[in-house]
């Protein structure tokens, strides 16, 4: 009675499941699965994993789980106007018995379609706000280095606070566009020679007025001269910033803000320290999440997207590096990189 009632919840699921003994012969399969895959259960059962690289549909799963059937979580496959997601895991019912491998695709179409409008969306949205920025901030630049006449000083004060938020909105604007060349796979990294000292330098000439405004004791410390790095420049660069802007931005006024570098065998660590605000420990976990800001950091700097370290984690990754960070809330954080010298 049992067996029937599992028997016909698993028939019914709505994900398809596939299951594997441990001679990698398929041993189950359920309504889902036969939909997904276009195939019969009875001509099914019994076959091998190996067999499935020549069968039309379930060759894309040969191909993600290996003839050894690895185990993969949230894995995508897409074939013929489908998405699956793909989970698959070995279990063993007890310490004696055989092990069985479970595979479960879960139809996820309109949700990666809605997720692609959306995209598409924000891409479009982006890519057509650049322009009227462009020719936005050239009349304003213009009209206030006085090319068109003199300006009392309180027109000139009002310009500037109209530069400085439209220098926000450009940096939005192209936050946006990375966000969404990320989403569509289109994030691409150089492979290029990259001096990394000269990166650090040029990436930190920007917060100079943010330095000085908030005097900050801006110290940058590298040990020894630096190999060169296979990567992005502009995409590091990218990076950085968005590390030393954090450090100054969420750092107390007059507080020491340290840049350091040190040459590991066959890495550089970078640490982006700060005597700031700290990350709350709930909220750590959340930390690279992109749109993501801690309830302190809304506190004290109400502006901010919360895609900085989103971007950051996803170039330091895309260089096979590491991003973490220890953070004590009130005390200060530190971020630390770290980039191969060889990927
Ligand atoms: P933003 O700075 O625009 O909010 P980020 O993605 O760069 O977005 O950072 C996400 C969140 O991580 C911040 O809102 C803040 O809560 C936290 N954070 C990042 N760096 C620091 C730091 N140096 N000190 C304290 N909090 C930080």
């Amino acid at each position: 009675m049992e067996e029937k009632i599992l028997s016909s919840i698993l028939n019914n699921l709505k994900d398809g499941l596939i299951i594997f003994d441990s001679s990698k012969t398929v041993v189950f399969i359920n309504g889902a699965f036969e939909k997904f895959f276009d195939v019969k259960k009875e001509k099914i059962l019994g076959k091998k994993i190996s067999d499935f690289f020549e069968l039309e549909r379930l060759k894309y799963l040969y191909f993600l789980l290996g003839e050894n059937l690895q185990e993969v979580s949230k894995r995508e496959l897409e074939f013929e106007n489908l998405v699956l997601e793909v989970n698959s895991f070995w279990a063993k019912l007890n310490e004696n018995q055989e092990e069985f491998f479970v595979v479960s695709t879960r139809d996820i179409t309109r949700e990666k379609s809605a997720q692609r409008l959306k995209s598409e969306f924000l891409s479009v949205s982006a890519h057509q706000l650049r322009t009227p920025l462009t020719s936005l901030k050239w009349s304003l630049e213009n009209l206030f280095g006085e090319k068109m006449g003199r300006l009392e000083p309180l027109q000139k004060e009002v310009l500037k606070k109209a530069l400085e938020s439209l220098e926000r909105i450009s940096i939005l604007v192209q936050e946006l566009l990375n966000l969404s060349a990320i989403e569509e796979g289109k994030f691409v990294i150089k492979k290029e020679k990259v001096n990394i000292e000269e990166v650090l330098k040029k990436g930190i000439e920007p917060f100079d007025p943010q330095i000085k405004e908030k005097q900050i004791q801006f110290e940058m410390e590298i040990s020894q001269k630096l190999p060169s790095l296979k990567g992005d420049s502009e995409k590091l660069k990218l990076a950085f910033q968005n590390l030393i802007d954090n450090a100054i931005k969420y750092s107390l006024k007059g507080k020491r803000v340290l840049v350091k570098v040190c040459v590991l065998k066959d890495a550089l660590e970078f640490q982006i320290q700060d005597e700031g605000i700290g990350i709350p420990e709930k909220e750590k976990e959340y930390i690279f999440e992109k749109f993501f800001r801690a309830s302190n950091a809304i506190k004290q700097n109400p502006e901010g997207s919360g895609l900085g370290l989103f971007f950051a984690k996803k170039i330091i990754e895309a260089h096979q590096g590491k991003i973490w960070f220890e953070s004590e809330e009130g005390k200060g954080t530190t971020f630390f990189v770290l980039l191969p010298l060889k990927n």
